[in-house]
């Protein structure tokens, strides 16, 4: 398999016009993944101009057409399912079970989409006069421009490209730094699909270079966005100046609450898959952990103990159970937020470590960890650290539990382990975020509800579901007077 990857403009792989590349290795074991245009605006305003020419004529090809070729990518997925889920493991590190999880996201994206190609339901409804019809319709808005982050190198990616082309949208692609390679793939897929030669490109590159092209540029009509808030709100800056439609989807810091009268077996498995799944990098991982007093002490003793227990190695050996960090950066980060929690006087019960086992030295692998005694006001409960890191928190009762729930700027996804139905209810209705899972951890979304959160999360869209075409179409209302004569709205009606 070659190395070499390049920009995919106007149906044409191509490299950066300065020529420059940089490479991309291995966070588990420093092998090389592959060498990736370094690309600048030059090479984004070509993308554009190419994804603008083929507007024309997408907007023109029926939707369900549209969908067919999406319906064929998502089988050529399937068919590689394997290849790209294991190259997924190389590029950022999580176990293969994982990425198998990712792609399959990915396949499922485009069969649901396939099927929105015959849907794209639009609204009729009276109209006040007679002899006169009313509906709204869904218009492709133009060219998109998509920035993805590197923790769901094909299910966020896929998300947004499948949407928009079946919405007649054209798409230009920046992927995370990190993860270029499975965004290549998607490209090589969709272009065996037959995708028509503009309508989908791809830019490689840094978010300081080619992502600020995009916000930048005019003929873009809609960003849509994945990442950090920090990155978001600078989007949102030069979006809101542009006058562009901007959809963010941001950062969390989720938490499970688990009372008294939970099923502490199924409770324990879901913080463990929620709080160290994808080494804890996931927008929806469990950060905090919400236990009510009764069964704190005896709940900590379950978790310390199995989550000293999982197994962490090169994901692509199916008997590990936790892979590396991406980068040496993300350790950095992860790693001056354990000495943070010292410092504010939480209880280091597990981890804060690095972990350099045997081969696991060549790479970011960082020990799982747990913090006793986090008060909400501390940073380690209050700020999203992106790594294996559980801050466990002490409640009297539901409604404490609820309450320091919502204590967070953040809103994406929660969860809530109990058998009280009552209590049950009353807390999704209570807890403010976008996604509330009863009896379940705070990861496990499927692709036909919305996605998304509340607060600092993001600006209010929904990714997944039929909802994400409010972030790629636009309404138009029509009307038909077919009385033969002029009828005025709001004046030539009868009381
Ligand atoms: P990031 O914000 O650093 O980068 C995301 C993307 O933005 C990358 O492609 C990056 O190159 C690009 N970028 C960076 N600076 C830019 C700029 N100035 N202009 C334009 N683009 C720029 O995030 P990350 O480290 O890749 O991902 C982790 C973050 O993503 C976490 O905060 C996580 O919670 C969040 N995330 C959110 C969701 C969600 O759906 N809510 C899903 C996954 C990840």
């Amino acid at each position: 398999m070659s190395h070499h990857f390049q920009n995919y403009v106007a149906g044409k792989w191509v490299p950066a016009k300065s020529g420059k590349t940089v490479e991309n290795r291995n966070p588990a074991d420093d092998g090389l993944v592959g060498v990736f245009p370094d690309s600048a605006a030059e090479d984004l305003n070509e993308a554009v101009a190419a994804a603008r020419d083929a507007y024309g004529r997408w907007r023109k090809v029926p939707a369900p057409a549209r969908a067919l070729k999406i319906q064929r990518a998502g089988e050529l997925m399937r068919e590689r399912k394997e290849e790209i889920s294991r190259q997924m493991t190389r590029e950022m590190g999580k176990v293969v079970a994982e990425t198998r999880g990712d792609t399959q996201e990915g396949i499922d994206t485009a069969f649901y989409m396939a099927g929105e190609g015959r849907r794209l339901f639009g609204v009729t409804t009276p109209v006040e006069l007679p002899d006169k019809f009313g509906m709204a319709v869904r218009r492709p808005i133009g060219v998109a421009g998509l920035i993805t982050p590197w923790n769901f190198p094909m299910a966020i990616p896929t998300w947004k490209v499948f949407p928009a082309l079946v919405a007649g949208d054209t798409v230009v692609i920046k992927p995370a730094t990190y993860t270029p390679a499975t965004v290549c793939e998607l490209g090589l897929i969709l272009e065996e699909a037959g995708v028509p030669p503009g309508v989908f490109n791809i830019v490689c590159g840094s978010g300081g270079t080619v992502g600020e092209a995009i916000l930048g540029h005019p003929d873009v009509d809609v960003i849509s966005f994945t990442g950090s808030s920090a990155v978001g709100r600078r989007i949102n800056e030069v979006g809101g100046k542009n006058l562009k439609r901007v959809s963010l989807e941001l950062g969390g810091k989720n938490a499970q609450i688990v009372l008294a009268d939970a099923d502490l077996d199924l409770a324990l498995e879901g913080v463990l898959w929620g709080a160290y799944g994808t080494t804890g990098q996931r927008c929806t991982a469990t950060s905090r952990l919400i236990l009510e007093e009764k069964i704190h002490d005896e709940f900590v003793n379950m978790l310390v103990g199995a989550a000293a227990a999982l197994k962490l190695g090169n994901g692509l050996d199916e008997s590990f159970q936790v892979g590396p960090l991406v980068s040496a950066a993300q350790r950095e980060t992860v790693h001056s937020y354990v000495d943070v929690g010292k410092e504010e006087g939480a209880e280091l019960a597990l981890g804060g470590e690095f972990y350099e086992e045997g081969e696991c030295k060549k790479g970011f692998f960082y020990k799982p960890t747990v913090f006793l005694g986090v008060k909400p006001t501390m940073r380690i409960a209050r700020e999203e650290i992106f790594g294996p890191v559980l801050s466990v928190l002490k409640v009297g009762d539901a409604d404490e539990a609820i309450r320091v729930l919502n204590d967070s700027s953040y809103g994406l996804s929660s969860s809530i382990y109990t058998r009280d139905v009552n209590l049950a209810f009353r807390a999704v209705e209570d807890i403010e975020a976008g996604i509330t899972y009863v009896n379940g951890p705070t990861i496990g979304a499927e692709v036909h509800l919305p996605f998304g959160g509340v607060k600092d999360t993001g600006n209010g869209h929904r990714e997944g579901s039929f909802t994400v075409f409010d972030i790629f179409t636009e309404w138009k209302s029509v009307y038909f007077d077919y009385s033969g004569k002029l009828q005025r709205a709001q004046i030539d009606v009868e009381e």
